[in-house]
Parts: C-alpha cells; sequence; structure tokens
C-alpha cells in the first residue's frame, strides 16, 4: 500500500512537472491593421512610442519636423532589411498568438502568408482612380488572394470617402463581400508639410462616411484610427450605422498614453465596446506589437471580457472568421 501510494505521489510529481514544462498558449489576438512593406534601411528610424507628447513649435523656414521621435531611453528598433522583419513578425506571432490583417507590397504579402500559414490574411488598397481601374482592382479581389479592401485612404488624396471617383470601387467590394477599412482622421504630425501635401484634416470627419454608407448598405466598413479626435462624429456615424466598427490604429502609440485612453474609454462608455477592433499600424518596429497590446492589457477601466472583445472577438464577427480556428 505504501509502495502504490509513492508510486502515486510519483505520478502526480511527474504529471505536474510535464505540466508545468508545456508553456501556455497565449489566448488568441488579431491585429486588423499592419502595413506590408518593402524594409527601406535608409528611412527605417527607431521610434519612441507615444511621442506626440508635445507638439513642437515649427517654422517653415526651418527643417519640416521629424514624422517620429527617437530621442528616448529605449526607443523601439527599425528592421534592418526585409528577412530580419519577417524572422521577427513571424516569431511574434506564433509566441502572440496573433493573426495579423495586412496590406502593401504583394510579394512581401505572400512571403509572410507563406512563412506563418493560416496567421496572414491580405488586403488591397485603393485611395484614388490613379492606383488602379475598377476592373483591375474587381479582379485581384475574385482572385481570392486578398480577403479584405484596405487600407483605403482617400484623405491623403484630398479626396472625400464619399467621392463618386472611388465608388465602383466599393460597389465591387459590396458585392463580393469584402469588409473594407478606410483610413479617417489623424495622419501623423505635420503630414500636410512633410510628405503629403493634398492631406486635409477636415477629409477625415466621419460624417463624410455617410453618403457611401447609403449607397452601399451591404458594405462592411470599419474606420481606420477611430476617426480620431472626432470623437462625436465617430459616435454619432456608429450609432446611426450599425455595421460601422473603429480600429485604434496609429493613435494607439503615438499620441499620449492618457489621451489615448480618454478616447477608448468613451467609446466603451457609449456603448460601443463590441465594435473596436485591436491594430496597430505597423510598419518597421518588431516590438511594437507587445507596446501596443500592452496599452490594452494596462486599461484598468476594461473588463477582462472587453478587452477579449477588443483584441479578438470583435474581429471575428467583424472579419466573419471562424473563431475555432483561431484558438
Ligand atoms: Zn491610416
Amino acid at each position: 500500500m505504501k509502495n502504490r501510494l509513492l508510486l502515486v505521489t510519483c505520478l502526480l510529481v511527474s504529471g505536474a512537472a510535464v505540466a508545468q514544462s508545456v508553456p501556455r498558449k497565449p489566448l488568441p489576438i488579431i491585429d486588423v491593421h499592419v502595413h506590408a512593406m518593402k524594409v527601406n534601411p535608409n528611412f527605417a528610424a527607431d521610434m519612441c512610442p507615444w511621442f506626440l507628447k508635445d507638439m513642437p513649435g515649427s517654422d517653415p523656414n526651418q527643417p519640416p519636423p521629424s514624422f517620429v521621435n527617437t530621442d528616448c531611453v529605449a526607443p523601439l528598433k527599425a528592421a534592418k532589411s526585409d528577412a530580419e522583419m519577417q524572422t521577427a513578425l513571424v516569431e511574434t506571432m506564433q509566441r502572440l498568438n496573433m493573426t495579423i490583417i495586412a496590406y502593401g507590397d504583394a510579394q512581401i504579402l505572400r512571403n509572410w502568408k507563406k512563412a506563418a500559414p493560416g496567421r496572414v490574411i491580405a488586403g488591397i488598397g485603393i485611395s484614388s482612380p490613379n492606383d488602379m481601374s475598377v476592373k483591375a482592382f474587381t479582379d485581384s479581389l475574385s482572385s481570392g488572394f486578398y480577403e479584405v479592401m484596405g487600407e483605403v485612404a482617400p484623405q491623403y488624396q484630398g479626396l472625400s470617402p464619399s467621392d463618386m471617383s472611388l465608388d465602383g470601387y466599393f460597389a465591387a467590394a459590396e458585392k463580393l463581400n469584402i469588409p473594407v477599412g478606410i483610413h479617417m482622421g489623424t495622419g501623423g504630425n505635420g503630414m500636410a508639410n512633410l510628405t503629403q501635401p493634398k492631406y486635409r484634416a477636415s477629409l477625415g470627419r466621419p460624417f463624410l462616411l455617410e453618403d457611401v454608407l447609403a449607397r452601399h448598405p451591404k458594405m462592411k466598413i470599419w474606420v481606420m484610427h477611430a476617426g480620431y479626435p472626432m470623437l462625436d462624429e465617430m459616435i454619432a456615424l456608429m450609432g446611426a450605422n450599425a455595421y460601422v466598427y473603429v480600429d485604434l490604429a496609429g493613435f494607439i502609440w503615438s499620441y499620449p498614453q492618457a489621451e489615448i485612453h480618454a478616447y477608448l474609454k468613451r467609446l466603451v462608455q457609449a456603448g460601443f465596446g463590441k465594435r473596436i477592433l485591436y491594430g496597430t499600424d505597423f510598419m518597421v518596429w518588431p516590438k511594437l506589437f507587445e507596446t501596443s497590446i500592452g496599452l490594452i492589457e494596462n486599461a484598468d477601466y476594461l473588463s477582462f471580457d472587453q478587452k477579449r472583445d477588443i483584441l479578438f472577438n470583435n474581429a471575428v464577427r467583424f472579419f466573419r472568421l471562424d473563431a475555432s480556428k483561431y484558438k
């Protein structure tokens, strides 16, 4: 009896040791806003998150302000080559149990999909009729490679999202049941001076979506950057249009944390916790994923369930995914 007890104890102990040695898979995360781009080592600067805590006074006779700030103790390192980027991205996706919706360079997207099967959903964006014809766009969507239309960013081209020159593209997405992500709101400090002279802050107003939504009642859109900082219009638009979601990309790591939390808290407080998607606007800094996830994890005004909605459940619902494939 004593021996048998000893054996049972040994089995229990070794069972516990085995259970401890197998790391638990983290709960799944979906990042709905990732840019797939070729790395240009000359432009891939390191970056200090939440750098827009002061908007420096500038003068047009001086060199323009830089897009990011590198002046902090531990800036996020930029990847210096496509290979370094891909290795870091794949490792991060596996470790964090993360799936991404990514837009940009077609070859990079193909490489990422191959390197991380099942973790990359490809999107194709259009921002003006000069990008490609409606026919070429429809053919691309019909190929099956692209499952999302994004990032659509007419604001940078000086166009409203409801401009009729874009209507054929939205009609194609609506017909093919493809979700659409549209850039509305912030584009970074001094964007109109830096690289995008056609950018207009006023063309990021969420109300500008009302006409295109009315013309395409079956189209499912999400407002990228949550229309920051036009919160009242964003809330009014979502109140009037039950299928519109938002993502938190870009401002989640660039504006001061108190400002991000105030915006996010108000969206949740207004009742839209089920329509907020987690997204980063990832470009070249592999550690940006953890930095951005940390902001959600540290939001003490959100319950565990509300965090899970933002990080995963809302994206599953919005993109009509099969949750069982993402355990
Ligand atoms: Zn954007």
